[in-house]
């Protein structure tokens, strides 16, 4: 469960830019358009076996509670995901193509060839030795063969009929430092950069930036300090969101991504700078339990990310995760401290976590934000 809900990093987004143009051009109306425009979001992985009566009784309970959206995981297939926006708009919810991007664990496509996966500071290739979960398997960034990989799920996605964006996720590197709450469970300490689980120092990756900065980072004794080498790789991840945005928006959709949660902590963990990326909106994980918080860094977190990316025209959505909360009345707490901290939606994760307090909660406070 650990491993599903932990790195089940993934998620969401919506929409509106509106908020600034309103806050320039009408500032008495802005307050009472923000909070009309405030969206409730959940994140839901497709099974194919469910059908699609199913679907559309889940989808009506998502509606009557509150929800406006859902990004769907479909394992990044555009026939699935064909066959569930119809049932979703149906009922009235905006839909998004969530896709694990730069993690394809099972991808039929790149594990035929071993040379498109990360390389580990110790020469490990993520292809037959994986970081903490067996799931992680992880794409270069930088090599063009397994960006462009990548960039072609996002292409195939963002043909779909019917959405409102692609929802990137794992669009980062493995993790460098693990979530303070989940080392107790894998049994680690991680008070430095740890060489298995530092990446990519493939060839490509190395080449590039040797010709780029004259040094060879194999060669560097501290690479954690070595800041052109981080620089490097936040701007190989940002390359590649960046050329997906070009691709959705020649479709006409948006693109969203879930993301850590707030710059400089993306940074440090996962070498990962969303506030420095071609994006619509962002749906930052902003999972208190992960981190040994309390709700109020729920508002905290959201203000961090909001204050930085207010300026690029980047919208955010605060992301939580259910399973850490005591009762309704502290989703309600999250809720209100997502608003007043600026974000223009609030996402949960996942669907499957949505009981019926939770969702009579969301619409009561819904009903306030009115
Ligand atoms: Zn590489």
């Amino acid at each position: 469960m650990l491993r599903s809900t932990l790195f089940a990093c993934l998620l969401f987004l919506v929409a509106c830019n509106q908020k600034d143009t309103e806050k320039q051009d009408i500032p008495q109306q802005d307050s009472a358009l923000a909070e009309s425009n405030f969206d409730f979001g959940t994140w839901i992985t497709s099974n194919p076996n469910t059908s699609n009566e199913d679907y559309v009784k889940e989808f009506k309970r998502y509606k009557s509670g509150g929800i406006d959206e859902v990004l769907i995981n479909t394992g990044t297939d555009p026939k699935e995901l064909e066959r569930l926006v119809p049932l979703a708009k149906a009922e009235g919810l905006q839909v998004h193509a969530w896709i694990m991007a730069m993690n394809r664990p099972g991808d039929s496509i790149a594990l035929q060839h071993p040379d498109w996966y990360v390389v580990s500071r110790d020469g490990k290739s993520c292809f037959d030795t994986r970081p903490y979960v067996d799931y992680y398997q992880w794409l270069c960034p930088t090599r063009e063969a397994s960006r462009n990989h990548v960039l072609g799920l996002v292409e195939g996605l963002a043909k779909v009929e019917g959405i409102e964006s692609v929802h990137l996720d794992y669009i980062r590197f493995p993790d460098i430092f693990l979530p303070i709450g989940l080392l107790p469970k894998y049994n680690l300490v991680q008070d430095e950069e740890l060489a298995e689980f530092d990446f990519c120092y493939c060839d490509e990756c190395i080449n590039a930036f040797e010709k780029m900065h004259h040094k060879n980072p194999r060669d560097i004794e501290n690479t954690a300090i070595d800041m052109e080498w981080k620089n490097f790789r936040l701007n190989a991840i940002k390359s590649v969101v960046d050329d997906a945005y070009k691709i959705v928006h020649r479709y006409n959709k948006r693109l969203t991504a879930a993301v850590f949660p707030y710059p400089e902590m993306a940074d440090h963990m996962v070498r990962q700078r969303w506030d420095k990326w071609d994006i619509d909106e962002v749906y930052p994980m902003i999972y208190h339990g992960f981190y040994n918080e309390e709700i109020d860094w729920i508002g905290y977190a959201t203000k961090q990310g909001v204050t930085d990316i207010e300026s690029e025209n980047i919208a955010l959505n605060t992301g939580v995760y259910l399973p850490p909360f005591n009762s309704a009345e502290e989703l309600k707490q999250a809720i209100v401290l997502a608003k007043e901290n600026g974000a223009i939606g609030i996402t949960f994760f996942d669907g499957n976590g949505l009981t019926d307090a939770y969702l009579q909660a969301i619409k009561e406070v819904k009903a306030t934000l009115k």
